[in-house]
């Protein structure tokens, strides 16, 4: 019966594969190609949403950030210099992108297949994709399998499920196709998990590319580090969802940290917070509530939380009706920057 059902699902998958160079728009340098897998609709919607779909990108300068060990001996991404939030540390069009629930059969009810059968089909279709790659982006993919000793299906596999990002999202919704991509990228499939990350992931459909923004100082030879587990959880909780990613324990710095309880608190309550009660208090008690947000986030390195710019922005609107307009105007700059770092992405 599990035979069956699995059979099912290689034929769906297998089906659903379509490989499609995309080259960068005037000057086509190899390195750009992108093998795409999924959904052909999904391409065909976002070139009928972006013309000339690559746009071409501005490409990052050499050396912001290097791929080195870390302490535990895998691989991490370390900054080069000291980069401030809303810098862009790293930029590029990823290997091959892959609908997010590849590994889930929908014909058994959209359970997950047998790993076993599952990775050596993923293995494959990632074997079939690589013969597809241009020969720059096939030496960047073989790197990345050898690079993982062990067990290079399910390792890259697990990297591909890293970074998710959503596609054509609003056109699709009725089209029925996956929404959710996950992609394998030179860099981005290095950076590393923490419960306090210091960059947040975008993809940029119109380019084609995989940005990372800073959501807080970085100093030259520290590790960027996102996240791949809900943030705002305690850390038992945080230390399960984290298990697939062979992370146990996760020893970054909020794990670490010695007030538990009281770091269990703090995202509890950044989490719960109602911005919708606080419009209704008056200027002095609402402060007094959104400073022990923003302090709560700030103490957490949280500032990678949507809720960040929400908190600075109404700050900035009480302070206001206190006639504070210096401290008002500095923290709505701020809440525009953080605005920009979570919704729009990366300046271009
Ligand atoms: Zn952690």
């Amino acid at each position: 019966m599990e035979f069956a059902a699995t059979k099912a699902w290689k034929e769906a998958v297998l089906k659903r594969v379509i490989y499609t160079n995309i080259p960068d728009a005037a000057d086509s340098p190899a390195h750009d190609t992108v093998l795409y897998v999924g959904e052909q609709v999904v391409l065909d919607t976002l070139r009928r949403k972006y013309r000339n779909l690559p746009r071409q990108y501005v490409p990052l300068p050499n050396g912001l950030v290097a791929v080195q060990s870390t302490p535990s001996l895998s691989l991490g991404v370390f900054a080069k210099r000291a980069f401030k939030p809303g810098d862009v540390v790293v930029r590029e069009r990823p290997f091959l992108i892959a609908a997010a629930d590849i590994g889930f059969d929908p014909s058994a009810g959209g359970k997950k297949v047998n790993p076993l059968i599952g990775n050596s089909v993923l293995g494959e279709i990632l074997k079939s994709a690589e013969r597809h790659f241009l020969p720059p982006n096939r030496d960047g993919f073989a790197a990345l399998l050898t690079d993982y000793s062990l067990n290079p299906v399910h390792d890259l596999m697990k990297d591909m499920f890293r970074s998710l990002f959503r596609i054509g999202e609003k056109d699709l919704e009725t089209s029925g196709v996956y929404k959710d991509y996950r992609l394998v990228s030179r860099v981005a499939s290095r950076i590393n998990h923490s419960c306090s990350p210091n960059v947040v992931c975008h993809f940029d459909e119109a380019t084609f590319t995989f940005n990372a923004v800073v959501t807080r100082e970085i100093q030259i030879g520290e590790e960027i580090l996102t996240t791949y587990c809900p943030l705002e959880l305690p850390r038992a909780e945080r230390h399960r969802y984290l298990l697939p990613y062979n992370i146990d324990p996760c020893r970054c710095e909020a794990c670490e940290m010695t007030d538990q309880e009281g770091s269990n608190q703090r995202r509890k309550m950044i989490y719960d917070y109602d911005m919708h009660k606080v419009i209704q208090l008056s200027p002095r008690k609402a402060l007094k509530e959104l400073i022990g947000v923003r302090n709560a986030i700030e103490e957490e390195n949280l500032q990678f939380l949507p809720v960040y710019p929400m908190v600075l922005q109404l700050m900035g609107s009480f302070w206001a009706k206190l006639g504070k307009s210096t401290l008002s105007e500095g923290l709505q700059k701020q809440a525009d920057l953080y605005h920009s770092i979570h919704k729009s992405g990366p300046s271009r």
